[in-house]
């Protein structure tokens, strides 16, 4: 497997870089102070057809491999990860009815997704299933044409703002996880609503709100894949979006990165650039060779991904987990790099240090993902 990217995927690089740095980086540090959801940016997005860049191409979408989006999703994070999130989240929250809706709710939903004229969730945590996605409680009781959920949601990014829930809901408790249903709910739904707006440390022009279903009818061609399948739904959508959540979290690493060695260019102390004292030389060699290796992580695992390949579930956990302990280390040594001006808000290393950790968080926490590596490597033993 060639670890160097095709000339089209250097191109698309390019463009998105370009986009990032003439349009992006000016808005970045007044959406993070803000703490709003940027619309704006949302149309730039939509308006570059990168809402719908996963999306089928008969569909509306631009049928994009998973490896040019996690291209995507790095060099829009190394600017702006709250602009990476909104790109990373439409393509999470589509991904189940891609994967398992029937012909008329893909027909149905997902042209005005493509288009990025709706947005899109992904609904599957609660207060008393996080890691543990298995202990879902919302239920989902099948009643004439249809079903009837209850329950309560936490932590959905997009929540209120999206149109479309990709929806984990109980239909057979006594199934365990194999009691697991997935619904698409619309926000329109009667017994839908939002519940309280998070107040975060990163990625704070993100909205991330709890989603309540008080008797709210779905009807029965809502349902994703077969009854039960709903876990196994959830299960490879996150195998297919954690190279991305990778790629978000190498594209903060390189970004932090990039600010450190200017710096050390330029800074001087002692008479001389800060960049000739070797304490700081070796603090960013260590840097780049971190970054490197998970950038070849991260685009190994969505090749994985791309191929359907049986070991993808693992490298994905892999480059998630080493993508994100990365960003949080680089961060955190870029900050240090700029001593007490990388400490202040008018330089970008702050927010970057504060929208790296969520990486080691969501899509499963880092300890997660050690789990599914582990579980992996060691077979039924
Ligand atoms: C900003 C943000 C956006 C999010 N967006 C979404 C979204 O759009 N949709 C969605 O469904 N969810 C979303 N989440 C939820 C996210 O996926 C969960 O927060 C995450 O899975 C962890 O669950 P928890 O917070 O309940 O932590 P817990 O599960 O309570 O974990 C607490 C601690 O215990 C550790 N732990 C738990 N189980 C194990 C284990 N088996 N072995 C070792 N350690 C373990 C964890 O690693 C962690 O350190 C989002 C979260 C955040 C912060």
């Amino acid at each position: 497997m060639t670890y160097t990217l095709p000339e089209e995927l250097e191109d698309l690089r390019g463009q998105i870089r370009e986009l990032a740095l003439s349009k992006v980086a000016p808005r970045a540090a007044e959406i993070d102070r803000e703490g709003k959801y940027p619309w704006d940016i949302q149309k730039l997005l939509a308006e570059n057809e990168l809402l719908g860049y996963a999306i089928p191409e008969e569909y509306g979408g631009s049928g994009a491999s998973l490896l040019a989006c996690c291209i995507v999703a790095e060099e829009l994070a190394r600017i702006c990860a709250t602009t990476s999130l909104i790109f990373v989240v439409q393509k999470l929250a589509a991904y189940p009815i891609v994967l398992a809706g029937s012909e008329e709710t893909k027909k149905k939903y997902l042209p005005p997704l493509a288009r990025g004229e709706w947005l899109a969730s992904f609904c599957l945590t609660e207060r008393e299933a996080g890691s543990d996605a298995g202990a879902t409680k919302t239920t989902a009781k099948e009643v004439e044409g249809g079903y009837v959920l209850n329950g309560e949601k936490c932590f959905i990014t997009n929540g209120g703002l999206a149109q479309v829930y990709s929806t984990f809901a109980v239909t057979d408790p006594e199934m365990g996880v194999k009691g697991i249903s997935a619904f698409v709910v619309e926000k329109s739904f009667e017994g839908f609503s939002v519940g309280a707006i998070e107040d975060k440390m990163g990625l704070r022009g993100a909205q991330v709100s709890e989603i309540r279903f008080e008797e709210c009818f779905v009807p029965k061609e809502n349902m994703l894949g077969s009854r039960g399948e709903g876990f196994s739904i959830a299960m490879k959508t996150l195998d297919n979006s954690r190279p991305l959540v990778g790629a978000q979290a190498l594209g903060i690493a390189q970004g932090a990165l990039d600010v450190a060695v200017q710096w050390a260019k330029e800074r001087k102390q002692f008479g001389s650039p800060i960049g000739k004292l070797q304490g700081i030389q070796f603090m960013l060699a260590d840097m780049k060779t971190q970054v490197e290796a998970a950038r070849q992580l991260v685009y190994r695992s969505a090749t994985l991904c791309d191929m359907n390949h049986p070991e993808m579930s693992m490298f994905s956990a892999m480059a998630k987990l080493y993508a994100s302990d990365t960003a949080m280390r680089v961060t955190t040594d870029a900050v240090q790099v700029l001593g007490g001006y990388g400490y202040m808000k008018n330089q970008p290393l702050e927010r970057m240090m504060r929208d790296a950790k969520v990486t080691q968080i969501y899509e499963g926490t880092n300890q997660v993902q050690r789990v599914v590596i582990a579980r992996r490597l060691l077979g039924k033993i």
